[in-house]
């Protein structure tokens, strides 16, 4: 697949854009200000696989926290790149703030919440400044949630004195463009390079958001971050994100994503950063951990051996990634299938690193495995999923340890 051509930006020691792999991102929950908390979430997503994590900047006591943040994760031995999120007040922030000017990696700048009028232009100036001071990039953030007033004031106007006005979800997505791309430039007239600047259009519709970006695509070439804001809980906010992402992703738009689920109560934060990289390994846009192919089941899986087995060996494999992703390169490409019964178990299997077929209602009670598309064992007994756990572990050390050497 062709990805857009888009400047190189550097976060830290994370590239957004080039030739660089689309980057996981997320955003932490805790208030700024517990710097212990937000050390450990960020040390949480961080672990989960996000290679940048936002944070809420939004009163003194969350940027004085900011270099703590940053100093705690530095002795956890975490160099995640932070991001500051800023809005209405970030130009005092920034600049009462300095040493959270440094800590942070990059300033997201929501245009539609810098001021208004006059002030809008120096508050924003203000920003940009600090970040060229600081040799900082910046994401220019507009938000379908919270529009420049003035601008959608004007161009709702603007459009209801054409002879056919355009529909008003039409002139909203140019609103939201616009008010971007218009901020993006403004800050490369005030100094910054535009391989400084990330630029995003959060919408919260799909429809929205796709249309968005293959215009954003067209006009610029900034470094996109892409996410469906407001993407909501569970499998619609999952469902959502992917049917939004998955066609930009294809067509080689986003050099970022982050997932805006709502946790579930007492939910992990990192969901979000688990989803992520399953929309990108699912598309073979990038690879994370070994992905498990399994049957939905049917009549001829009638207990609840098989789908306890896939849990299991999923979790496993997810477990081990730490470990594994270290000691074995390669090893997040592997391939494993679960199937529920012989009637598709065996062709799946083959097609798979290492794949196992559970007896079906009815089948002889033995589990045909198969690594690299042979036959190579059949299990039997009550121990088939701790066996076939330790199939998996001795496949991973052969092959991909042999990768390493
Ligand atoms: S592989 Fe077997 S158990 Fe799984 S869905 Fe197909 S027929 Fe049903």
């Amino acid at each position: 697949m062709i990805r857009r051509p888009v400047h190189a930006v550097k976060v830290g020691n994370v590239t957004l854009g080039g030739d660089a792999p689309i980057v996981v991102q997320s955003m932490t929950n805790t208030d700024t200000a517990d710097a212990l908390r937000t050390a450990m979430q960020v040390a949480d997503l961080a672990r989960a696989g996000s290679e940048l994590v936002r944070i809420t900047v939004n009163n003194d006591a969350a940027a004085a926290a900011v270099p703590e943040i940053r100093d705690r994760l530095d002795s956890m031995g975490l160099d995640t790149p932070l991001v500051g999120d800023f809005h209405f007040n970030g130009h005092k922030l920034l600049s009462n703030h300095p040493a959270c000017a440094e800590a942070l990696a990059k300033y997201r700048i929501n245009p539609g919440n810098v001021g208004r009028g006059m002030r809008r232009d120096t508050q924003f100036a203000a920003m940009i400044e600090v970040a060229c001071k600081h040799d900082k990039p910046v994401r220019i953030g507009a938000n379908w949630g919270s529009l420049d007033p003035d601008l959608l004031a004007r161009t709702l106007d603007e459009n209801a004195a054409l002879d056919n006005p355009l529909p008003l979800e039409v002139v909203n997505r140019q609103v939201v463009i616009n008010s971007a791309l218009d901020s993006a430039d403004e800050a490369v007239r005030l100094g910054m390079r535009p391989d400084q600047i990330v630029v995003s259009c959060k919408m919260s519709r799909a429809p929205d958001l796709i249309a968005v970006y293959k215009e954003l695509a067209e006009r610029c070439d900034y470094a996109l971050h892409l996410g469906l804001t407001e993407a909501g809980m569970g499998s619609k906010g999952i469902v959502a994100s992917t049917a939004a992402l998955a066609p930009l992703l294809l067509a080689g738009i986003g050099n970022t994503i982050r997932i805006s689920l709502t946790p579930e109560p007492n939910g992990e934060r990192s969901t979000e950063v688990q989803v992520a990289q399953e929309i990108l390994q699912s598309l073979e846009l990038r690879a994370f951990t070994p992905q498990v192919t399994s049957c939905p089941g049917c009549g001829r899986t009638t207990s609840t051996y098989f789908q306890e087995l896939t849990d299991t060996i999923q979790r496993h494999l997810r477990e081990r990634m730490p470990t594994w992703r270290d000691a074995y390169p390669g090893v997040e490409s592997m391939t494993v299938a679960v199937m529920g019964c012989v009637v598709n178990g065996p062709g799946e299997s083959k097609h798979a690193d290492i794949g196992i077929s559970l007896p079906g209602t009815g089948e002889r009670p033995v589990a045909p495995v198969y690594v690299d598309g042979e036959r190579s064992t059949t299990l039997k007994g009550d121990h088939i999923a701790e066996e076939f756990q330790q199939i998996v572990e001795d496949y991973v050390q052969r092959r991909y340890g042999l990768a390493k050497a």
